[in-house]
């Protein structure tokens, strides 16, 4: 079977490697992973995580009478944080999922992108994808890319017009650079052509799947009174998060795609626990 995720890990180092303006991109620290998504369906073919953004400011939920709009309960104070996902003993700073089937049916016809690339073969809509996808990673580490206005502010949207701009010339430098066609080629086949070719599509996946990684809440060490504390109003408990918020190699598996879901790759010669 083909492991797509990986191809696409392998695909995005040869990348960053030849695209000056990527080059700051390490990517053992990037974890690339597949989410479920059908070709048909509506939504992101793939999208850029950030774990590096640092805990919020502490807050919390509060709830209004309709017809007062008196403060009639609120919760503990709380602080958002990224969670930590390591492999080995790397810690990740990025993840990178890709939508599956989705992602390998993607072409540019009529899509937005086609215009920066007029007489281009379908699959390049792939191509962009993947280092729009690096494009989102800050130089700095620190959250999604912010995109400067020609009057040097930034942008309030991480998708602005210069932004597919600069995916389209960072695409075209790549090719310029001549990569090895084998790199790219498995981009050039749609899901089912893959499928038939390499008996199966897997990727790597959360063992919580569908669900990964994400920003969760956590009960702040100090909870200072608030005012309206003292007229009756409620102060309630936070639940725990539902989610783990550490990761590691071990919470990853690999798991198969087909056109309409998923199922957890159980390897030859591995046995099930009870
Ligand atoms: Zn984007």
């Amino acid at each position: 079977m083909m492991n797509y995720t990986e191809r696409l890990t392998v695909l995005m180092q040869d990348v960053v490697s030849r695209v000056a303006a990527l080059s700051f991109i390490d990517m053992s620290e990037v974890l690339v992973f597949a989410r479920a998504g059908r070709s048909r369906a509506e939504g992101a073919f793939a999208t850029c995580h950030c774990l590096t953004l640092p805990a919020s400011e502490p807050g919390y939920y509060f709830w209004r009478d309709r017809s007062t709009h008196a403060l009639t309960r609120r919760s503990e104070w709380f602080v958002t944080r990224s969670p930590s996902v390591t492999v080995g003993p790397r810690d990740i700073k990025y993840m990178i999922s890709f939508a599956l089937p989705r992602f390998c049916d993607q072409s540019l016809d009529r899509s937005r992108k086609e215009r920066f690339y007029r007489g281009a073969e379908p699959w390049m809509a792939k191509l962009d994808t993947v280092v729009h996808e690096l494009y989102h990673i800050d130089p700095d580490l620190a959250g999604i890319r912010r995109i400067e206005k020609e009057d040097g502010t930034y942008s309030a949207n991480c998708h602005g017009q210069q932004f597919f701009e600069q995916v389209a010339e960072m695409v075209h430098a790549y090719l310029a650079t001549k990569p090895a066609p084998e790199m790219y080629e498995f981009l050039r086949h749609d899901f089912a052509a893959l499928n038939a070719r390499h008996g199966g599509i897997v990727g790597t996946s959360f063992r919580t799947f569908p669900s990964f990684p994400q920003r969760y809440i956590e009960r702040a060490a100090e909870q200072p009174a608030c005012e309206s504390d003292g007229v009756g109003v409620k102060v309630e408990a936070l639940r725990a998060p539902q989610q783990p918020t550490r990761y590691s190699e071990d919470d990853l598996h690999v798991r198969e795609f087909c056109k309409d879901t998923s199922r957890r790759l159980i390897r030859k010669g591995q046995f099930r626990a009870a």
